[in-house]
């Protein structure tokens, strides 16, 4: 079992990677919750469903979230009604979201909700959400503190960050369907998704650090930042309002005693020797996915690594 822990756009990318090339039942992905809120009655997942859609075969290819071809006419129908249209929401988006409250509302668990939805569009890697508790990540900035959408996507993420609250972590804990797949993972896999608000949360519930300390399996990152920049979104300006180093070696800082091998691309090959110091091997590649082969050449590169790492730890 193939487990990685993924955010949104940049988790998808490489996990829909390891997905392509590995047997379909054999991964596991755990997404943050951290971003889930509630927007005309309907809860909204967008890390997990941004993953589902991708793995399933169904994402938007020119923004890497929202359904292919989706359509607009329930928003505008909103916006008719005077609603403020800040959050993107295709038609088919809306009836993920309209499932997914249905069956939380009739009792069911995120965890059980996400499971059907996701085998319903066909995905046969298991889709696990973090905690089925709800956590609210919160954003500090010199306009007060902001709810996380608000923050990202409503105001852009053009405020400087200087602190992140996960409102409700202390209530979280591991799923039982995500200790089992850290405890038979025979690879775990940290997708290059923000270390801050993606990673970030997922590592704050109760149960993952020891879930992942206590597994003999080759535990690999791969660097969001890339040559001291976040191909996209605010990683990189969260590093450095929260007083990281904004590089590679800043990321594998914040992964320190939790990975066994980190990946980082050509342009940050300079940086191998300190983040080896850090006690992990360092693979250097092209870390970027530019295309769907690529994502698969990088899954690849990714496993040879781990399984090399894991002929030698135990
Ligand atoms: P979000 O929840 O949609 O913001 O997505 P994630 O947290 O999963 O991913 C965001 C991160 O993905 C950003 O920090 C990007 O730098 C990183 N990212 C996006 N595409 C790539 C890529 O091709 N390679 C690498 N190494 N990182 C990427
Ligand atoms: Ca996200």
């Amino acid at each position: 079992m193939i487990v990685a822990l993924a955010g949104g756009v940049g988790g998808a990318k490489l996990a829909q990677g390891l997905y392509h090339v590995s047997p379909p039942d054999s991964l596991a992905v755990i997404v943050n919750t951290g971003d889930d809120f509630e927007l005309f009655g309907l809860r909204i997942s967008p890390d997990a469903d941004t993953v589902m859609y991708t793995l399933a075969g169904i994402a938007n290819p020119a923004t890497g979230w929202g359904v292919v071809n989706d359509t607009r006419a329930t928003l505008e129908m909103l916006g008719r009604y005077g609603y403020e249209l800040w959050f993107q929401l295709g038609d088919n988006d809306f009836a993920t979201h309209i499932a997914r409250t249905a069956q939380l509302r009739a009792g069911d668990s995120l965890t059980e909700v996400t499971r059907r939805l996701s085998r319903a569009l066909g995905m046969r890697a298991a889709l696990l959400p973090m905690c089925d508790e709800g956590v609210a990540t919160l954003v500090d900035t010199p306009a007060g503190r902001l709810a996380f959408q608000d923050y990202f996507v409503r105001r852009r993420h053009a405020d400087p960050v200087s602190g992140i609250v996960l409102d409700g972590i202390e209530a979280a804990t591991i799923t039982a369907d995500a200790a089992q797949a850290i405890a038979r993972a025979t690879v775990i896999v940290v997708c290059p998704s923000n270390p801050v608000v993606s990673i970030g949360p997922i590592l704050a519930v109760n149960g993952y650090r020891s879930a992942l300390a206590a597994s003999s399996a080759p535990r690999v990152a791969i660097s969001p930042i890339v040559g001291g920049k976040a191909l996209r979104g605010p990683a990189d300006q969260m590093l450095a309002g929260l007083g990281h180093d904004v590089s590679a070696f800043g990321v594998a800082q914040l992964y320190g005693g939790l990975v066994d091998g980190f990946v980082i691309d050509h342009a940050d090959r300079e940086q191998a020797e300190r983040i080896g110091a850090l006690g992990m091997r360092v693979l250097v590649t092209d870390a970027v996915m530019r295309d769907e082969p690529d994502r698969q050449r990088l899954a690849r590169e990714v496993l040879d690594f781990a399984a090399d790492i894991g002929s030698s730890k135990r």
